[in-house]
């Protein structure tokens, strides 16, 4: 197999690197659908790597769904899949909190209601979770009322976020709670070359009042791999990661030793991926993949044989 990084994944190598791997780990937005859309022959791949006997996982920052509603999603979209097989920040971001923090008491969330069902199905109470309750003016804002059970603040994507939610969030990071935020990704990129605030904003937003920074626990944070690997027994060596983006998906794999991928059906080219590499940045290899392809579907005629 080629030693060198960011070949096109074509031809026989295409055989070559699914021979040795066992276990297969798939971003979601932009890899094997874009927003409410599969990506075309997606779910094909998914089912022949399945036949081939590899185990297939799916692992993404967007911290707007529990595992349920991502497998819902799915199976609307025509993938093959069930909740076991999908690790999305809210219910990772439980887990975190449950297992490495064991946490003892409840979250401030800002986030979704979404993230609320996965912490409490870990056992964690939340509050703050919709509209903070004080809108409009208020004389004493550095003296809202707080709940003292709460032990740590938790930022997601939240679409009710807000000055007053910024703020409490502040209060309580200032008594010393814990701080653990989904992701940092900043921007959320839509058809047609437009693009939306994403969580990465709002953690920012918060880390400037509080001038604390919080923990991540999604790609690139080894934490999304481990909870695959813990579950499921999956050898890092013998694991292919595929993504779109370069700072989360790509950086992940390298973080972890996997074999790593990039689709170019969404965020990043290959023009970025070569400035990295260019760049002899020692830091910014981590962000080369070994191999792309312009979209997974190239996968399929050596899936086929
Ligand atoms: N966060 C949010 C809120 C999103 O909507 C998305 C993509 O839709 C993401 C993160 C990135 O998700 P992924 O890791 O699947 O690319
Ligand atoms: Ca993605």
């Amino acid at each position: 197999m080629s030693g060198a990084k960011c070949t096109r994944l074509s031809g026989t190598l295409i055989k070559q690197v699914l021979d040795s791997v066992d276990s297969v780990l798939f971003d979601c937005d932009g890899v094997i659908w874009r927003g409410d859309q599969a990506v075309p022959g997606a779910s094909e791949v998914i089912n022949l790597l399945k036949k081939h006997g590899k185990k297939v996982f799916f692992v993404t920052n967007n911290s707007s769904k529990t595992r349920k509603l991502y497998a819902d999603k799915m199976s609307l979209l025509g993938f093959n899949v069930t909740e076991d097989d999908v690790f999305g920040t809210a219910y990772c971001c439980a887990l975190y909190l449950r297992t490495v923090c064991q946490l003892q008491g409840k979250v401030y969330l800002v986030g979704s209601d979404a993230m609320k069902q996965e912490l409490e199905a870990v056992g964690i109470q939340q509050t703050g979770v919709g509209p903070d309750p004080i809108s409009g003016k208020h004389a004493d804002w550095a003296n809202v009322p707080l709940d003292p059970e709460v032990k740590a603040v938790v930022v997601g994507f939240d679409e009710h976020f807000s000055y007053m939610k910024m703020n409490r969030a502040m209060q309580y990071l200032n008594q010393g709670c814990l701080f653990v935020g989904t992701n940092r990704d900043s921007r959320l990129p839509l058809e047609g070359g437009k693009a939306v605030p994403g969580t990465g904003c709002i953690l920012q937003a918060v880390e400037a009042a509080a001038q604390r920074e919080a923990q991540t626990v999604g790609k690139p944070n080894r934490f999304m791999f481990e909870c695959v690997a813990s579950q499921f027994g999956v050898e890092q060596e013998r694991c292919l990661m595929v993504g779109d983006r370069l700072d989360t998906d790509i950086l992940l794999g390298s973080n972890c030793g996997l074999k790593t991928l990039l689709a170019l059906t969404g965020v990043n080219t290959v023009a970025d991926a070569l400035e990295h590499q260019r760049s002899g940045c020692p830091k910014r290899q981590g962000m080369v993949p070994d191999y792309y392809v312009e979209s997974i579907a190239d996968l399929l005629p050596a899936l086929r044989e």
